[in-house]
């Protein structure tokens, strides 16, 4: 490996939003990119003009960017083996397909959709048998094999539409190396007879791939496992053209998270977790279809993190890896042949470690859009105290409003559940004589109240159990939140008395 330069791509077709799956995809080889001193290049498959989607491309490009998945070369980025993008690279494969017709690799075939639906039919209803276009049937069909040659020119020079098929070798047993899955053994007389060429003068995928693999001069495949069955294929296609054939390598699927089926869309909107890295579309003023990590307040590096380990393990306990970490770890070998279950609270789980592992003062610039213009009400210290003492409780820093209300107004109501089990008859009277307690109190810190508090509960023989949840059910209206001394310290010996008072009023014992 070490002679050759590693150069990988990432090649999606511009059919929709980018599934998770394609970023995992993207995601190792640019690893596997960046540990070899190799390059990763993004390439744009869109020879299927009647699968492209509008904004797919640009979706593509900005889910990468997102996720700090950079592009040494390709689309967006230019480079010396572009363009980039399939469709304008039309002329090169016509040379190509030439080329392969002019060996005898490829010939011309001219049989209609409605022709080629009524065998299959036909052979389905006859012999149950799934028609291959292919070594037993090629010689019945309408092409340059089986028809004279003057009626092939007569129908070429007269218009008539048609496709350049490969010439499938006949009952060769290929062995075939993946780097995932080892050996994968095929009889050629399985495969088809694939078209390369389509009537509207539009490579298929199979040609423009493999061409495009060769002239970008790939050194590694490395791509999902629905395109194992082409290996074949690819690999016959090199050895036509004479080229050497990149090395291979199929990933395993992402698995829902209930079952054993491959990861969609519907799963995600089943159980209320994105498939997409961005929403779709893109534009905040169209309707979303589909939701997004980024719009769900996924840190991109803990996104990243979480899909790296969704197939590959680094052979350690370590879970948490930044980017230059995985690229360190990274090996094809760890990574695994079976499925990888998706499992949405483990995502939420990389994303809360995230945010905890930042600092105080990060959190609290972040959390400033969030703050329901309260976000003046205190000095930056002290948001960055209140936002210290919440992050373990929080995963997204969107959500921080609940976990933070309290400190900025005063509880409306309060938790009925905490009251019916809390406040008995003589907890009104007993918050009056803790008020007096915190009227004395003139340096207010946590620290002074709580030792204050706690003399005054032992003195007077007061369940402290008891006594701290009614404190807190004053303080926040329901049984969360951080210490009740931070709180108190927080929001300033005013605000505590008033709210303790408010409480003893308006809570009437059941
Ligand atoms: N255009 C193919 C896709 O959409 C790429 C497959 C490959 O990487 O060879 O997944």
């Amino acid at each position: 490996m070490s002679n050759t330069q590693i150069r990988v791509r990432f090649a999606p077709s511009p059919t929709g939003p980018l599934h998770i799956g394609g970023v995992r995809t993207a995601l190792y080889n640019y690893l596997f990119a960046k540990k070899h001193n190799g390059k990763f290049l993004l390439r744009i498959e869109d020879t299927d003009q009647t699968r492209f989607v509008p904004g797919a491309q640009e979706y593509i490009i900005e889910s990468l960017n997102w996720c700090g998945i950079k592009p040494d070369e390709g689309v967006g980025v230019g480079g010396e083996f572009g363009p980039y993008i399939q469709s304008e690279r039309k002329e090169i494969y016509q040379v190509y397909v030439d080329e392969l017709l002019k060996k005898g690799n490829a010939y011309i075939a001219f049989d209609t959709a409605e022709e080629l639906e009524e065998i299959r039919e036909r052979l389905q209803k006859e012999n149950n048998e799934t028609f291959l276009y292919g070594s037993k049937y090629r010689m019945e069909m309408k092409n340059s094999l089986s028809m004279p040659g003057h009626v092939v020119n007569e129908w070429l020079s007269g218009g008539k539409p048609y496709v350049v098929r490969f010439l499938m070798p006949e009952n060769e047993d290929l062995v075939l190396h993946d780097l995932i899955r080892g050996e994968v053994k095929v009889n050629t007389s399985t495969l088809d007879d694939k078209v390369l060429f389509k009537s509207d003068g539009m490579p298929t995928y199979h040609l423009a791939n493999i061409v495009d693999d060769h002239l970008m001069k790939i050194s590694h495949v490395i791509r999902g496992e629905e395109w194992l069955p082409s290996m074949p294929l690819h690999i016959i296609l090199y050895r036509a053209f004479e080229w050497e054939a990149p090395q291979f390598a199929h990933l395993p699927l992402l698995l829902k998270p209930d079952g054993n089926g491959k990861l969609s869309k519907r799963d995600g909107d089943r159980l209320g977790f994105p498939v997409f890295p961005l929403r779709w579309p893109l534009n905040p003023t169209e309707e979303e279809i589909a939701s997004g990590y980024r719009e769900s307040g996924y840190y991109p590096d803990a996104f990243i993190n979480m899909l790296a380990l969704l197939g590959w393990n680094p052979g350690t306990e370590q879970e948490i890896f930044s980017l230059q970490e995985l690229v360190d770890a990274f090996s094809l070998d760890r990574v695994s042949k079976s499925g990888a279950k998706f499992n949405p609270d483990k995502a939420k789980w990389f994303n809360h470690q995230y945010l905890i592992n930042k600092s105080n003062e990060e959190l609290a610039a972040e959390s400033i859009p969030y703050l329901h213009g309260f976000e003046n009400k205190f000095d930056k210290e002290t948001l960055e105290r209140v936002c210290g003492l919440i992050k373990e409780r929080l995963s997204f820093i969107k959500d921080i409003w609940e976990q933070v209300s309290f400190f900025f107004e005063a509880p409306a109501e309060y938790d009925e559940k905490i009251v019916q089990k809390r406040w008995k008859e003589n907890t009104a009277d007993e918050l009056k004589v803790l008020i007096t307690i915190l009227e004395g109190i003139n340096n207010f810190s946590a620290e002074e109240c709580e030792a204050k508090v706690k003399e005054w509960i032992t003195n007077n023989e007061i369940n402290p159990g008891n006594m701290f949840n009614v404190l807190r059910l004053c303080l926040v209206g329901a049984g969360k939140g951080p210490g009740v001394f931070d709180i108190m310290e927080i929001i300033g010996k005013e605000e505590s008395i008033s709210r303790i008072e408010r409480a003893a009023e308006k809570i009437i014992p059941v």
